[in-house]
């Protein structure tokens, strides 16, 4: 095929390095790019993009949620975003880019009321929310928020969604007319039970979670999704599995070529497979919107034409979503999306592999390479050490089969 046959995405963004990122369209805790770099002009006004109702609250939001964690260039991403039609924008005060929302909501007032916005902070004590939510205010250049998240709950928080000390910080929250919205993000391996909680609480408005759409039918996870999903509490899709070609750095291999041989809706969409996850997450109605951080401005144009696209032609079929998760699995991903741990429980081993492969692909194939040997470091020796572990149980129990024998030494050669 010559260049100029070459399909639209495999000219704007393929690297050879990544399979489901094909356009670095990322998981919320994705790589590099650079905004500054994109060599395409400024987007026109778009037509307007797909929403869909975050559970009881009512609102609807554009199913396509800008994430800017470590966003470069965040300043212009956040116009060309907004001009592209996204009207979810997603923070936290450790992303470091709140205060380039602000900036924006002080140049563009009229914009405040367009947008959703949602920021994340961690108090200690859920009695310390509402001086959080001050702090928040102040960063944002804004006096109210339209949802707040408690950041990544952890597994020693799993009772919070259904204790009487947050369902009060909460409603004091709401009642203070600075918050509309109050839920939690979380990637935690408890988080089934926590997600659970929140439905048995009934109070938290919305949780953003780590998901895959290809939970199995029984997995606890999804069955503490639907609880939420009848309650009305809204859900938001974030740090969608990523995975790597395995043979990305070996001579004529085409990971996106092999993908779509596989995938026949790729091939006929001419979509990227990060395109395709998307699409397979929107088919899953539950979720109301899908958090991505967008880093230049051809990531913004691959997500949006897929949610347009998802517009127009509706949900993937089971089988699409079958196809696309075995492409997936058989190109040896290196990031796990499900955690729960169950790894490291067939292996009979304290490592968390999970997230020693999570920090491996931060450095492989996300860019940060420091911020993967700081994860590495703040663990103890006990965590560091997979010696003795049954790898093969623990690749039989991973739902994508992760290849622990292959990833786990290259941790130790590159985070030690
Ligand atoms: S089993 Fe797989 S998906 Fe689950 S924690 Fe381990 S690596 Fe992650």
């Amino acid at each position: 095929m010559s260049a100029d046959q070459t399909p639209r995405n495999d000219r704007i963004g393929i690297d050879r390095r990544t399979f489901l990122q094909a356009g670095a369209a990322a998981i919320a805790a994705s790589g590099a790019g650079s905004a500054v770099a994109s060599p395409m002009p400024a987007p026109r006004a778009a037509e307007p993009l797909p929403t869909r109702t975050l559970g009881k609250t009512g609102v609807e939001l554009t199913m396509l949620d800008a994430g800017t964690w470590r966003a470069p260039g965040l300043d212009r991403l956040l116009r060309v975003l907004y001009s592209q039609g996204v009207r979810v924008i997603d923070t936290a005060k450790s992303y470091g880019s709140e205060p380039a929302i602000g900036r924006w909501l002080q140049q563009m007032p009229e914009v405040r009321k367009e947008i959703f916005l949602v920021t994340k902070d961690h108090p200690r004590e859920p009695k310390d929310l509402l001086r959080s939510v001050d702090e928040r205010l102040a960063d944002l250049k804004t006096d109210y928020l339209d949802l707040y998240f408690v950041h990544g709950l952890g597994g020693t928080e799993v009772d919070w969604p259904k204790s009487k000390e947050f369902k009060e910080a909460a409603e004091a929250l709401k009642k203070s007319g600075k918050v509309k919205f109050v839920g939690f993000s979380t990637h935690d391996a408890t988080r089934a039970q926590q997600i659970m909680n929140a439905a048995e609480g009934g109070f938290v408005d919305a949780i953003m979670l780590q998901f895959t759409p290809w939970l199995e039918r029984d997995d606890p996870l999804n069955r503490a999704l639907d609880a939420c999903f009848e309650k009305g509490i809204g859900l938001i899709s974030m740090k969608q599995v990523a995975g790597t070609f395995s043979g990305w750095d070996q001579p004529g291999i085409d990971p996106l070529g092999e993908a779509r041989d596989r995938v026949g809706v790729l091939a006929e969409k001419g979509f990227t497979p990060y395109q395709g996850l998307l699409q397979a997450i929107w088919s899953d109605e539950r979720i109301t919107t899908t958090c991505v951080s967008m880093r230049n401005t051809d990531q913004i144009r691959e997500n949006v034409a897929a949610v347009l696209d998802y517009g127009a032609s509706g949900p993937l079929t089971l089988s699409q979503i079958h196809q696309l998760r075995d492409a997936c699995r058989s190109h040896g991903m290196t990031l796990c999306a499900d955690c729960d741990g169950r790894c490291s429980r067939a292996a009979g081993t304290a490592a968390p592999l999970g997230d020693l492969t999570r920090y491996l692909t931060y450095h492989e194939h996300h860019g940060y390479k420091s911020e993967a040997r700081r994860l590495y470091a703040e663990l103890s020796d006990a965590q560091r050490d997979w010696r003795g572990a049954d790898l093969l149980a623990a690749r039989h129990a991973c739902p994508n089969g992760l290849d622990f024998t292959k990833l786990l030494p290259k941790v130790d050669d590159l985070l030690a």
